[in-house]
């Protein structure tokens, strides 16, 4: 993680000093361009002005009547104006009409253009570079070839001891700024490493625990934000992993606890062949029963414990009831109950067996669980209204009003020094009413403590009609 972070750090480091290094280059080289372009056009500048003077000067001298040779008016100008430039002024055939002093060391050619319009350049001599402009201009009413020339070496001087300075001082600026650089990229990473460090503290046991979002409203925010989000469905997976657990061991406690007591009931004394039968089969019913439970439990485990498939199939209610009656049968007699079954007419419903088979266990385990020896059991199944009604009755020790509303939560168990509290883990009525909703069911209950409980399925008449539909039901 620390590697990963200091690389990160080097990188962005890496990144900065490639932007600062193309941008010293290209703002170095743009200043150089810029500065030697507007340097040159002022010596232009200047040297069109003398030309324009030099016009001025020779066209507007003074008529006294004896004519002034060109050479001479020209030589004045150059005692009057205080010029470095050389003034070189020939005919149009090339015949050296006048030229200032100095300009023996300079001798500018005339280029190859016609120059009618004023001609720009810039030559080397003798170590040199010098700024050119030639024209053919009109003076005394007479064409001839004007060529102005100056040395510009300050002009190079300047750019040049700007170029230097900006090698000397370009290595510090960028020493200072991938200092900068690396000091600042640091402080913007450090809020990420302490998201990280908090993120790495959350262990599996602690999954309730939250990453401080800073109230900074930039990607940080986010980042921790995010998170925090991972954690929320992180908290609720595990949730129902630990929940897939318990609801396994709890169905598999109840299957056993039958084919055990079934079994012992069956070896405690000598039995007839067809005891033993009904015994085996007993057990066998379980032990499919048990086998689906598993099939259930995987296909929840594999579709994220959220969804559940329900299979639709036309169910004999009556049948059902009866058959997971007579299961819990020898269970009762153990503990010296009975269980009666009153159903009166063949019910049909659409639903999924194995889970109708589980809701109906549930109740009667609870029943038999929760009623003290000597009670008694009583199943019944009847048309009321719109509904089928499945009643499980018992004469046990009832449940206190103030837990009636909560048995049907995960987990709850009203009193754990209640008797059989020790089979008990507060999933069973949890499971039960998933089951029932599942079918589109509605489960209530009345109980008083110290005389009984009766639980009541109403299972609405129209499922009857849903054939063969394959739903999906969410656990809660
Ligand atoms: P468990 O499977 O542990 O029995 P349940 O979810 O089935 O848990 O039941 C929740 C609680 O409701 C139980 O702890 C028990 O106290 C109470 N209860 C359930 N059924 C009955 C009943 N028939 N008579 C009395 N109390 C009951």
């Amino acid at each position: 993680m620390t590697i990963n972070r200091q690389s990160l750090r080097v990188r962005v480091c890496i990144l900065y000093i490639l932007f600062t290094v193309a941008t010293m280059i290209g703002l170095g080289g743009f200043s150089y361009w810029y500065l030697d372009r507007a340097l040159a056009s002022s010596r232009q500048r200047t040297m069109e002005a003398r030309e324009d003077r030099l016009l001025q000067f020779v066209n507007s001298w003074p008529d006294s009547g004896a004519p002034v040779p060109l050479a001479k008016k020209l030589q004045q100008l150059t005692l009057a104006i205080a010029t470095t430039d050389i003034i070189q002024l020939y005919r149009l055939d090339g015949k050296p009409v006048f030229a200032s002093p100095g300009s023996d060391e300079l001798k500018v050619p005339w280029p190859d253009q016609d120059c009618l319009e004023r001609c720009y350049g810039l030559v080397r001599q003798g170590g040199h570079r010098i700024r050119t402009l030639n024209h053919v201009i009109t003076l005394d009413g007479q064409r001839y070839r004007l060529s102005l020339s100056g040395k510009i070496d300050e002009h190079f001087d300047v750019l040049n001891a700007i170029r230097n300075s900006y090698f000397l001082v370009c290595p510090l600026m960028l020493l200072l700024s991938v200092g900068g650089g690396f000091v600042l990229s640091g402080r913007a990473l450090e809020p990420i490493n302490r998201i990280s460090v908090e993120a790495q503290s959350i262990g599996i046991q602690d999954l309730k625990r939250r990453i401080p979002v800073p109230n900074t409203g930039d990607e940080l925010q986010t980042l921790a934000e995010t998170w925090n989000q991972l954690l929320a469905r992180l908290e609720i997976a595990v949730e129902r992993l630990a929940q897939f657990a318990s609801d396994l061991s709890h169905d598999l406690s109840t299957t056993i606890t039958i084919m055990m007591t079934t079994a012992g009931l069956a070896l405690s004394r000598d039995r007839s062949p067809e005891e033993y039968r009904a015994a085996l089969k007993n057990i066998n019913i379980e032990c499919e029963a048990t086998a689906q439970l598993l099939d259930t439990m995987l296909a929840m485990a594999r579709t994220d414990l959220v969804h559940q498939k329900i299979e639709w199939k036309p169910i004999n209610l009556t049948e059902l009831v009866i058959e997971v009656s007579r299961q819990f049968q020898p269970r009762a007699v153990l503990k010296g109950q009975t269980i009666a079954i009153e159903v009166q007419d063949e019910v049909w419903t659409n639903g999924d067996l194995s889970l109708l088979r589980r809701m109906v266990s549930i109740l009667l385990d609870n029943a038999i669980k929760y009623t003290p020896d000597t009670g008694s059991i009583t199943v019944s199944l009847a048309r009321r209204d719109d509904d089928y009604e499945l009643r499980v009755s018992d004469t046990g020790i009832g449940i206190p009003e103030h837990a009636i509303p909560r048995i049907f939560d995960r987990f709850y168990r009203v009193d754990e020094s209640r008797p059989e509290s020790g089979e008990s883990n507060g999933l069973g009525l949890a499971i039960a009413k998933w089951v029932v909703e599942a079918h589109r069911s509605r489960i209530d209950v009345v109980s008083k403590p110290g005389q009984g409980s009766t639980f009541t399925v109403s299972i609405p008449q129209v499922l009857q009609t849903k054939l063969s539909e394959t739903a999906y039901a969410q656990l809660s």
